[in-house]
């Protein structure tokens, strides 16, 4: 298996996102998340950042639409004049409600937004997705002391992000992270992270040639996949988006043979 199946340019300009949104969150006030941990909301699966108080900094929003959208010209110039007309598009009530909207992954209002503003149809959604990315990271930095356990099926306890990454820690422990908001919780080894089966008969392990650190953890009842990355050799250890993002190829090899992240959000573009 190639590691080359998704563009160079395209894991550049994911790799420059990932770089513009660290830049992003050094500019939030951490007074601007007041997460509220509801230990009977967080056992029935509901994710931490729904319940949070956020202040949302309508003056950085835009700032950080102008950086995205010259981001995104750099590779693609014919975005540029989208991105003008979008940036004129976004008053305060409009990006509050792409807020909300984002969080609830409410493809269908961003699908529904670029149609009648004769955007490209992946553009509000991306866009939105991107710039929301800093606050709930910012959210679980908060919070993550109080994370030791997701709920199978819920998602990333506090963005509600589906499943798809873990690293063996430890004397191989499976932690699950999230990309989407860097977030990390404690799962068995042997169960499947979407639906908690841990038959050994259903939950097995699709091994990678030429890849001793890497494998994926598939589950026949569910059809859910793990990417499961042995990073304890690491010198370095990759922030989460970066690990995702440079095992892309696993989750072609997975959705290849059928296995999903069940509800995923993808970006596209
Ligand atoms: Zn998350
Ligand atoms: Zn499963």
């Amino acid at each position: 298996m190639k590691k080359s199946v998704v563009s160079k340019e395209y894991q550049k300009l994911q790799k420059d996102i990932i770089e513009l949104q660290e830049q992003w969150k050094t500019s939030l006030d951490p007074d601007c998340v007041r997460p509220n941990l509801d230990k009977a909301a967080m056992e029935a699966g509901v994710p931490v950042t729904a319940l949070a108080a956020i202040d949302f900094d309508i003056s950085l929003f835009l700032q950080w639409i102008e950086d995205i959208g010259a981001l995104l010209s750099k590779y693609q110039p014919e975005i540029e004049t989208s991105m003008q007309s979008l940036k004129n598009l976004l008053d305060e009530e409009t990006a509050k409600r792409w807020i909300d909207e984002a969080f609830a992954f409410n493809y269908i209002y961003f699908a529904s937004f670029a149609e009648e503003n004769d955007l490209d149809g992946w553009i509000p959604q991306f866009v939105a997705e991107t710039v929301l990315r800093p606050y709930l990271q910012l959210t679980a930095v908060k919070v993550q002391d109080e994370i030791h356990h997701g709920v199978h099926g819920a998602g990333c306890p506090v963005c509600g992000e589906p499943v798809r990454l873990a690293q063996l820690e430890g004397e191989g422990k499976k932690v699950l992270h999230c990309p989407r908001c860097s977030a990390h919780w404690n799962d068995r080894r042997v169960a499947c992270s979407h639906c908690g089966n841990n038959d050994h008969e259903t939950v097995k392990i699709l091994t990678i040639e030429g890849e001793s650190a890497a494998q994926i953890q598939i589950c026949e009842e569910c059809k859910g996949y793990t990417k499961v990355i042995d990073t304890r050799q690491y010198i370095v250890k990759p922030t989460p988006a970066m690990l995702d993002l440079n095992t892309i190829h696993l989750d072609f090899v997975a959705q290849e043979h059928g296995y999903k992240s069940a509800g995923e959000t993808k970006q596209t573009n």
